[in-house]
């Protein structure tokens, strides 16, 4: 059983009421959840998996641990909803709220002696099953709450024992030359998730000294930070956009996501500061910024152009591919796919960002997680089964192929500002020369479903065997029929091998 159940038992003379939880406060648990708007709540306990949590309501709990130590615990509440109706509800114990984060600064006191009610006795065979009943009640839930006491000690002992590594993790690689990449390269990390344990987590998060703002999205601000001397990238939620950074939290604390060309993801975190929420994503800082930046300022060799087309078809074949096994990972599509979400790392290889609208696919048991967000994708890279509203929303493949579409965008985006025969042009976004800045999804859908248009590929590409191997390539991903758009592993597979062309050395006869 999982849910909330707090139980009581008189400890005679003290009085004192000992609350015990039994599976409290959990999370994930969304299989249970009825439907109706979800919540995100602090959480903060032994069974939270998250620093947060989703659910109906938030809850605060204040239980007695062992050596009558009061503890206060909190989470969601999502099944049992006699126990927070007509919320927001307070009793001495248990406290329910249903706003994001309204649990996080309650704090619960718990008043002088209390004593459970009970109802009152009917006429005699209650007086004397009364004091028998009680017995036998006291004896059940004394043994139950032995078994639990012993439960949460055995959590509490692998908690403290998981804390104790870190710290010493953390105290050892202080040594060393970068304490990050040692933090993340050893095997602090959660085992299921690309992240390190949360209180970790935590206290990388309150070490960092923001030092200036390096972008500002849609959706929040990006700061370069400083933590124990190396730059770390915080990108600063605004609140409205909650739901990407739970998103993000959620998949790079569950899913192993450690590769090259994905971006290093290293604490998740949320503060309460003057009564509002900061939600923080802290990452590798990668100077260069994102490919759209990048592309602004440099022109392409066209070795360089390949270099981060196939880096960038690394990281998304890694995303759209199931690895089985305890290592293993699920599918996942990425949904914003476009150069501002892509960064240029300092090798000049990319590393793809932003997984706030990510959707998760395993075949094992055919679960598509699509989340729980209400943010779209960037108009501009829409596919046209998504502008005309065709989109299968219920196959994990129909997401993958929005993403090779916007893909083919991106590709467009670096072939424009590569050299070629000296000929370079001008940074442009997609579809720049048909649609308004800021398109709304009526001017996106008239160029992309209506008039079938797609960004026109630069003539002099011709010219050049391996470029118009490119260029062949954006073609295959604007197909208007979304299963005949190729693949992430094809198109990896032969940018690689237009690469290899590039690099031989041409023979002359
Ligand atoms: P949003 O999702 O709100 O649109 P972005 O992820 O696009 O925000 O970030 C905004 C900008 O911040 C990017 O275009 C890029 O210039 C910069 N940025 C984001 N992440 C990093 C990072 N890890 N390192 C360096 N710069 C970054
Ligand atoms: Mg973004």
């Amino acid at each position: 059983m999982k849910g909330q159940m707090t139980m009581y038992l008189d400890s005679g003379r003290s009085g004192i009421l000992i609350l015990l939880m039994a599976l409290g406060m959990t999370q994930g648990d969304s299989s249970k959840t009825p439907p109706g708007p979800r919540v995100t709540c602090t959480c903060q306990g032994p069974t939270c998996q998250l620093p947060i949590c989703q659910g109906i309501w938030c809850t605060v709990v204040l239980v007695r641990e062992e050596g009558n130590h009061l503890q206060e615990y909190r989470g969601c509440g999502s099944i049992n909803p006699e126990v927070c109706r007509g919320q927001p509800t307070e009793v001495f114990h248990h406290y329910c709220c249903s706003s994001s984060f309204c649990n996080s600064n309650v704090s619960l006191k718990l008043e002088a002696t209390q004593t459970p009610e009970y109802p009152e006795a009917d006429g005699q065979l209650p007086l004397i099953l009364g004091p028998v009943l009680a017995l036998l009640a006291l004896v059940v839930l004394g043994t139950l709450g032995l078994w639990h006491v012993r439960r949460r000690q055995e959590k509490h002992r692998s908690l403290l024992s998981e804390l104790g590594e870190s710290s010493l993790i953390l105290k050892a690689s202080e040594q060393g030359d970068s304490m990050l990449g040692d933090l993340l390269d050893s095997d602090c990390t959660t085992g299921s998730g690309s992240g390190l344990p949360f209180l970790v987590q935590r206290t990388v998060a309150r070490q960092v000294a923001l030092m200036e703002c390096v972008g500002k999205g849609r959706y929040g601000e990006v700061w370069r930070g400083l933590w124990h001397g190396e730059s770390v990238a915080v990108k600063i939620f605004s609140s409205r956009d909650e739901q990407s950074w739970f998103r993000e939290t959620e998949i790079y604390n569950t899913v192993l996501l450690r590769h090259d060309n994905i971006l290093g993801f290293i604490a998740s975190d949320m503060t309460s500061r003057n009564s509002s929420t900061q939600l923080w994503l802290i990452t590798h800082y990668h100077e260069h910024g994102s490919l759209y930046d990048f592309l602004q300022r440099q022109t392409l060799e066209p070795q360089l152009a390949l270099r981060l087309a196939v880096s960038a078809a690394c990281g998304l074949a890694h995303l759209h591919v199931e690895i089985f096994g305890t290592q293993g990972k699920p599918a996942i599509a990425h949904r914003d796919l476009k150069s501002r979400n892509v960064l240029v790392k300092s090798n000049l290889q990319c590393c793809i960002a932003d997984l706030g609208l990510a959707v998760m696919h395993s075949q094992g048991s055919d679960y598509l997680d699509i989340g729980n967000n209400p943010r779209v994708g960037t108009k501009r890279y829409m596919a046209p089964e998504v502008l005309d509203e065709k989109i299968r929303t219920d196959c994990f493949e129909s997401y993958k192929w929005t993403d090779i579409w916007a893909f083919g965008l991106v590709l467009w985006e670096i072939v424009r500002r590569t050299i070629v025969n000296g000929i370079v042009e001008d940074y442009r976004p997609p579809f720049y020369d048909v649609v308004p800045n800021d398109p709304s999804f009526e001017d996106m859908k008239k160029v992309v479903c209506v008039d079938q248009q797609t960004p026109t590929i630069p003539n002099r590409l011709a010219a050049d065997p391996v470029l118009s191997g490119l260029a062949q390539m954006m073609r295959e991903c604007w197909y208007p029929n979304p299963s005949a758009r190729l693949t992430a592993l094809r198109i990896k597979k032969t940018i690689q091998k237009l690469s290899n062309n590039l690099e031989k050395p041409k023979v002359i006869h």
